[in-house]
């Protein structure tokens, strides 16, 4: 028996000669025996030539004969690309002969001033005709045997109202004049869209109908799959070009399908279905540019995986609202009403009535709303002037926005998941209707709100509630080193704790990088941040609070005051904020107390753990402390990394100068190393601490000894790094009249609960803890209530890019966890 297939290819599939090419090594390596190839017309010509029509109705000669032209060069260019140049006059030819009969009619057209639907089914449907031919020229000279057939000389159809009927017996005669079922090519190329009526006159199957053609074909050919090939993965959960996160899905019912397709998921036209549907007959969705995947597949049912399959709208929709008294418990309202709509032939497309009887609501297409409430006006002409009716509300700028799924019913909490996500994103519903089937569930909101309603409904369904829209402002040694570890943990993240963290947005001090889909962390470097475009740090902002993700979150890795004075705006709009820099809270004191009472005012958290002491739990210990009622009596710590190396390293044998040199070479200093000895980054430091333990304290009042000599507070750092030597002495006496009393110097930072606060250099015995640490070691004293005597001791390496981007990733997970991650 022979195995026959249909294949479709979409317009988008056949847009330029590397398309065509593309479309014929598919055909040539397909597996059946035999095969039927229905093709669109190149991409953009069917609006081009309706576009013709229109120019002529309207006298404009030379606007359509440009149009005919450019049509003209674009066959001819492809053409040319394509086949050897005998081949590509031969096609030319009767391309041109075609056009001149084109331009015969549109002439015609001009004279007549008007524009019929004969002449717009005649002319739109030569797209299709040429792309058949274009494509059958490339099939012959690769040496694939082949045929083409135009389906205007097979295809009967009729149009009666907004309907086609396929004379399907006609037809079959018509198919079997051509070929008797014997004698088929392997590979048989037809014209999709077009088709004749019984009296021969061209006609069409509507846009958007070469789906329909694949289906009756496959239906006259007796085919047992049809393959739709176009421009995306399959059917997804929402139209990706508007919904960037969508989901590819592996299969659905012919049901789900009719139903998304309804509402308006362009992908497959709904009337595809029903040829296909009474024969069983399954059907592909597939990608003309991955023809490795095996895209979507349409069956009789039931369909796998998640009860809602998608999400589609309808735009350019109106919302009709009879309200009134006289409609309650009156039988034969709705039957009134909808007679009349019918009547005018307006098509409802929603209809909601509220138990009360009220009001009914129902939705038709904007084009007709004027129509619809004059039809409804006029059927209830008695009951508004006995003010039984109060009035007919139109409003007329809405989208249908629709949950598709045969799953949803019965499971319970869809609707509700929907709905709250839309309440989520503040979209405002204006009616609710869902079948009986509850197969759908379908909603009015203003024109102006589908796209957002859409994006929120779909993160609402089908994303983790953890998930997370992430910027990383100024990636540079923390910041990278976070992109890393963020990259070796997210898939882990994602399958065991359904953390789902989107980093999409990057930026340097000067670039940043944006992103619909998570940026891929491992490719992503400084120098791809710097091809990016220039850094505008609130569209930044504005592109990571994407609406249709659950959360956001901005991780600031600057030490910028700039950066930092926009939290608190951040923070208003919902956005969380996590961050190593010191600056916002060692700003003024109000600025602080708004920050922290974010999260109280508007749900919006503030991490900052890695202010103090890089990743070492400093904050976090001092939180629970005072939440479990300590009273915290002092706390006191070397809080620097680069002047714990300084202190550590100083017995007596380099100086106090050369230390510094060879901390600045070992990339332990700041650029400048008066920033580490100044002491101003240790006075941040308390200042986070003293706030954290209640106390109001401004930077200025802490009492800070700077490590620089007064002399050399100003000028460059190579004068202040030649200069320092001089002062060694005096630092040296320092060390050797401590050491003689037993002692050790620390550079320390400490604060009392009476908000006394000072910074700088002291002596500790050796039995102290301040005594035993190494390299760059923080180590911080809690001494409290409860650990009076013996104070608790936090220590350990407190700087470092890899110990603080660990610090904020922890902090980024504290936040997964708020929001409802169980790690
Ligand atoms: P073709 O030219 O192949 O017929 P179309 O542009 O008519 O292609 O249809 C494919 C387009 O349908 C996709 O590019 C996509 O933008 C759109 N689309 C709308 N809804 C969906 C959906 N749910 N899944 C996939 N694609 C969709
Ligand atoms: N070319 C036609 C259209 O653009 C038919 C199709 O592509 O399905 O509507
Ligand atoms: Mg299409």
């Amino acid at each position: 028996m022979t195995e026959r297939v249909v294949h479709k290819f979409g317009g988008t599939s056949l847009a330029d000669a590397s398309c065509f090419r593309r479309v014929a090594d598919i055909i040539a390596a397909r597996p059946e025996s035999h095969r039927a190839v229905v093709v669109s017309a190149m991409s953009g010509v069917t609006n081009a030539l309706i576009r013709a029509v229109e120019l002529a109705g309207a006298r404009d000669a030379d606007g359509y004969s440009r149009v005919l032209a450019e049509l003209r060069e674009k066959h001819q260019r492809a053409l040319a690309d394509l086949v050897p140049a005998r081949t590509a006059a031969e096609v030319d030819a009767v391309i041109e002969r075609d056009l001149a009969a084109i331009t015969d009619v549109l002439h015609a057209t001009t004279l007549l001033r008007r524009s019929s639907r004969e002449t717009l089914d005649l002319v739109a449907g030569y797209g299709e005709i040429w792309s058949a031919q274009l494509l059958h020229a490339l099939l012959v000279t690769n040496g694939t045997p082949c045929a083409w057939i135009n389906a205007r000389d097979v295809l009967v159809a009729e149009w009666d109202d907004a309907n086609v009927q396929i004379d399907w017996t006609a037809s079959r005669v018509r198919l079997d004049e051509r070929f008797s079922a014997s004698n088929l090519p392997a590979t048989l190329i037809i014209t999709g869209f077009v088709a004749s009526t019984h009296d021969g006159v061209a006609t069409t199957l509507g846009r958007n109908g070469s789906d329909f053609s694949a289906s009756i074909f496959a239906a006259l050919l007796d085919a047992s799959e049809i393959h739709i090939w176009t421009d995306v993965d399959g059917v997804m959960s929402a139209n990706p070009r508007l919904v960037p996160e969508a989901l590819m899905l592996g299969d659905m019912s012919y049901d789900e399908a009719m139903e998304l397709a309804y509402f308006g998921a362009k992908v497959i036209h709904p009337s595809t279905m029903a040829p296909a549907v009474q024969r069983g007959l399954p059907i592909y969705i597939r990608n003309t540019f991955k023809p490795e995947l095996i895209g979507t597949r349409i069956h009789v049912g039931p369909s796998t995986g998640f009860p809602v399959k998608g999400l589609a709208t309808i735009e350019s929709i109106a919302l009709l609202n009879l309200e009134g008294t006289g409609m309650i418990g009156v039988p034969g309202t709705a039957q009134r009403l909808f007679g009349a709509l019918r009547d005018e032939g307006i098509s409802v497309v929603m209809v909601s009535q509220g138990s009360s009887e009220h009001s009914i609501c129902f939705a038709v297409p904007s084009a007709v709303a004027d129509d619809a409430r004059e039809a409804v006006e006029r059927a209830f002409f008695a009951e508004r002037h006995h003010g039984q009716i109060q009035r007919v509300e139109v409003a007329s700028e809405c989208s249908i926005l629709a949950a598709v799924g045969d799953g949803m019913a019965g499971t319970p909490g869809i609707a509700a998941k929907f709905l709250s996500a839309l309440g989520k994103a503040r979209v405002n519903i204006r009616a609710i209707a869902q079948g009986s089937s509850e197969r759908n569930i379908s909603v009015v909101v203003d024109a102006a709100d589908t796209t957002r309603a859409l994006r929120a409904a779909h993160s609402g369904l089908y994303l983790s509630d953890q998930t997370l829209s992430v910027g990383i402002v100024g990636v540079g040694n923390v910041g990278s080193e976070l992109m890393r570890q963020l990259a070796a943990q997210s898939a882990r993240l994602k399958r065991h704790f359904d953390i789902d963290l989107r980093v999409r947005a990057l930026s340097t001090s000067t670039h940043m990088l944006l992103s619909e889909r998570p940026i891929d962390l491992e490719a992503a470097d400084r120098n791809a941040i710097a091809r990016g475009e220039p850094l505008n740090l609130e569209r930044l902002v504005a592109h990571v609070h994407a609406e249709y993700l659950p959360h956001a979150a901005i991780i600031d890795c600057t030490a910028s005051d700039e950066v930092a004075s926009q939290y608190e705006s951040w923070l208003a709009r919902g956005i969380h904020v996590v961050t190593p820099n010191k600056r916002a809270n060692t700003a003024g004191m109000d600025y602080y107390r708004r920050l922290r009472n974010a999260n109280r005012t508007v749900g919006a958290h503030y991490l900052y753990e890695t202010t103090v002491g890089a990743a070492l739990p400093i904050i976090q210990t001092l939180r629970d402390l005072i939440q479990t009622g300590d009273e915290i009596i002092e706390i006191e710590g070397i809080l620097s990394g680069t002047l714990s190396f300084l202190f550590n390293s100083l017995d007596g044998r380099r100086s106090f100068s050369e230390l510094v040199t060879h901390a600045r070479d070992l990339g332990y200093t700041e650029p400048d190393p008066r920033d580490d000895l100044s002491g101003m980054d240790v006075a941040r430091k308390v200042v986070i601490l003293a706030r954290e333990m209640g106390l109001s304290l401004e930077l200025g009042d802490v009492e800070v000894k700077s490590l620089v000599p007064e002399a050399l507070q100003s000028g460059t750092v190579s004068e202040f790094l030649a200069a320092l030597p001089a002062h060694d002495a005096e630092m040296e006496a320092t060390r050797r009249s401590a050491a003689k009393a037993g002692n050790v110097l620390r550079f320390v930072g400490r604060v009392t609960r009476d908000g006394e606060a000072s910074v700088g250099l002291c002596p500790y015995p050796a039995s102290h803890p301040f005594a035993r640490v190494q390299l760059t070691d923080n180590i911080v004293l809690f001494r409290t209530g409860r650990y009076r005597d013996n104070p608790l001791v936090v220590q350990g390496p407190g700087a470092g890019r890899e110990v603080t981007a660990a610090g904020v990733f922890a902090d980024l997970l504290r936040l997964a966890s708020y929001l409802g991650a169980v790690l």
